[in-house]
This record gives C-alpha cells, sequence and structure tokens, in this order.
C-alpha cells in the first residue's frame, strides 16, 4: 500500500529543520531511518500533512567520546553503526549488547537510535537502554532546547516527552563504571521480531566483590520501559550469591504491570521478566571485569 499524499521537504540543518517544525507543528512528523514511520504511513495509522526528512543532518550522525568517560551520540546515528563501534563497545558493551536484537541487519542499517526512542514502542530494547544507563537526551526547538531524563522521556505507549515541534537531537550516555558487567535477555517467537519481554541488567561490584549499583529495565512487560527499582534497592550492599539475583527476579516480575495480547498474557510477561531478570544478572556478574558472559 502507498502512503497517503504529504508534502516533503529534506532541510540540511538543524536549523531549518527547527523552523520547519515550528511552522507545521502536529501536521508534520519527522522521518529518520522510515523503519517505523513508513509503516504507520503505509497502513494509514499516521497522516501528516509534511514530513520532514532529516536525513542530510549529517551533524546528528555521530558517534563521539564524551569527555567523562562516556558517549555522546547523535540522534540520526544509523543502528548497524552502533553495533559496528569499537567506541561503543568499549565505553558501553550494554548497547552493543542490545543492537542485534533490534529487528535484522537491513532494519538496523537504516533505523536510527533517535527514531527508535521517539517511536517508543515498548518492546524495543533501546529506550530500556537509555533507561538502564540514566541516559539524557536532547530535545531542541526553534526557541532553544532542553535536556530530558530518558526516566521522563517515555510517557506512555508509543508517547514521549517530545512536543510537536521538538526534534531529538543528541543522546549522552554517562561514563561506565569500573568494575561493571551487564547483559540483554529477552526471549521473541523469532530472532528479529519485537520481544515478548526482555530485560537490559547492569551491575558494579565493589572491591570487596558487594554490589555497589545495579540497574534492572524491562521492556515488552508494560506500555513504556520499566525500571525494577525495589529489586536494584535489594540488590545494593549485599554479595551478588544466587538467592540473591533470584529474589531480584522476583520483586521485578513485582514491579512490571503487562497486559494480555494475541502474542501472550500478562501471566507470562510476568513470569519472563522475573525470570530473564535473574538470567541478565548472572551474566552480567560473569562479564564485570570484561570476563565473557
Ligand atoms: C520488520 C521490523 C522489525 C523490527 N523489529 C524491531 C525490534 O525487534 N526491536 C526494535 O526496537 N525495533 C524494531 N523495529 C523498529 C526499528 O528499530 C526502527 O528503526 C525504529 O523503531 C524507528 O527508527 P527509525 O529511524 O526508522 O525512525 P522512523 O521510522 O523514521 O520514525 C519513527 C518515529 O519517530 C519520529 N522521529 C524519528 N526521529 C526523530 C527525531 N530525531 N526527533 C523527533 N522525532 C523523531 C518519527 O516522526 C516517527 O514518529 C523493527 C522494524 C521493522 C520494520
Amino acid at each position: 500500500m502507498k502512503p497517503p499524499r504529504f508534502r516533503y521537504a529534506d532541510p540540511t540543518t538543524v536549523e531549518e529543520a527547527l523552523e520547519l517544525l515550528a511552522r507545521h507543528g502536529v501536521e508534520a512528523r519527522v522521518l529518520a531511518g522510515g523503519q517505523s514511520l513508513m509503516p504507520l504511513l503505509n497502513f494509514r495509522l499516521a497522516r501528516p500533512a509534511h514530513v520532514i526528512d532529516v536525513n542530510r543532518l549529517d551533524t546528528l550522525g555521530r558517534i563521539a567520546p564524551a569527555a567523562d568517560g562516556g558517549l555522546c551520540l547523535g540522534a540520526l546515528v544509523r543502528q548497524r553503526a552502533l553495533e559496528r563501534s569499537a567506541l561503543v563497545r568499549e565505553r558501553c558493551p550494554l548497547l552493543a549488547q542490545a543492537l542485534p536484537f533490534v529487528g535484522h541487519p537491513q532494519i538496523r542499517a537504516r533505523g536510527t537510535l533517535g527514531g527508535s526512542l521517539a517511536h517508543a514502542d515498548p518492546a524495543a530494547e533501546l529506550p530500556a537502554v537509555m533507561l538502564a544507563l540514566e541516559a539524557r537526551l536532547t530535545l531542541c526547538r526553534a526557541t532553544g532546547e532542553r535536556t530530558v531524563a530518558a526516566g521522563d522521556f517515555f510517557v506512555g505507549l508509543l508517547t514521549t516527552a517530545l512536543a510537536p515541534d521538538e526534534l531529538l537531537t543528541e543522546i549522552a550516555l554517562p561514563a561506565w563504571p569500573t568494575r561493571t558487567g551487564s547483559s540483554v535477555r529477552e526471549i521473541a517467537k523469532r530472532h528479529g521480531d519485537f520481544a515478548l519481554g526482555g530485560v537490559a541488567a547492569m551491575l558494579t561490584l565493589d572491591a570487596q566483590g558487594r554490589v555497589a549499583r545495579a540497574r534492572i529495565a524491562g521492556f515488552g512487560v508494560g506500555p513504556v520501559p520499566v525500571r525494577a527499582l525495589d529489586a536494584e534497592r535489594a540488590l545494593v550492599g549485599g554479595a551478588p550469591t544466587p538467592s540473591a539475583l533470584a529474589e531480584a527476579g522476583r520483586l521485578a516480575a513485582a514491579a512490571v504491570d503487562p497486559v494480555d495480547d494475541i502474542h501472550a498474557s500478562a501471566a507470562y510477561r510476568r513470569r519472563l521478566a522475573g525470570v530473564l531478570t535473574t538470567r541478565a544478572l548472572t551474566d552480567a556478574l560473569s562479564a564485570v571485569d570484561g570476563r565473557v558472559a
């Protein structure tokens, strides 16, 4: 099916794109990789009067080291470029671990980081990864910019804090602490399908081998990606024993609010959240100090 008619613009500067967004507001949609927007148009689930193609905004395609040891990622960086980046593997292994789960290589070759975050599919991997990493997102409009924590960005099903005249331009990932391991676990019907449920987890140990920090974010288990805060708190200060990781799984399952749909029941998804949390934490523990799970 062909998309409905729209007016097309392909600005070459961020300023020009923001001016177009300011002018057209709710009548406009940004086109990045098109991997979610084009199906929405073709199925007539979106009917924007204006499509603003941002693919010529080269300044938004960078993967750069940040001075604090973290990463600065342009919103337009392709998912495949992130997956192949040695800098991402070195500075943010959790992101590198998540990317192979995102669709298929052809989709990742076009799909962008910013597009995945702005689309905010509840079963998508990258929003949950951003939550676990405590990423900060820069949202620009013609009159200025603001920075939003990932925890405040995902506000509901396919809904974010982005206003109609705002463009997501940059994602900042904080430095990766030493003695940290991470993992992404998910269950999908076939590899490359959206997950029925999944978990991104990070574990940082102190010099005595106790848990100094834990991050657990679930996806596909509610309308937005969800941090399992009680599970994280229960782990901190204790030894990462199998029973502690199992208890974290139990607490993570209690933290999620999944729904029944044609793919899986809510009860199955809740169980997945618990089981996958324990498995992801177990992987993360064995990956501390660069040991591969
Ligand atoms: C067959 C198939 C399987 C897939 N499987 C998975 C999967 O398993 N996991 C997964 O996470 N994803 C999956 N995807 C989705 C894929 O990751 C998309 O790339 C992603 O959701 C959207 O990125 P995009 O760059 O293509 O954005 P687009 O499709 O261009 O845009 C998506 C939405 O975000 C908005 N937008 C895009 N960029 C910006 C910006 N910078 N500022 C403001 N708004 C913006 C657009 O206006 C639109 O509303 C799949 C897609 C397909 C087609």
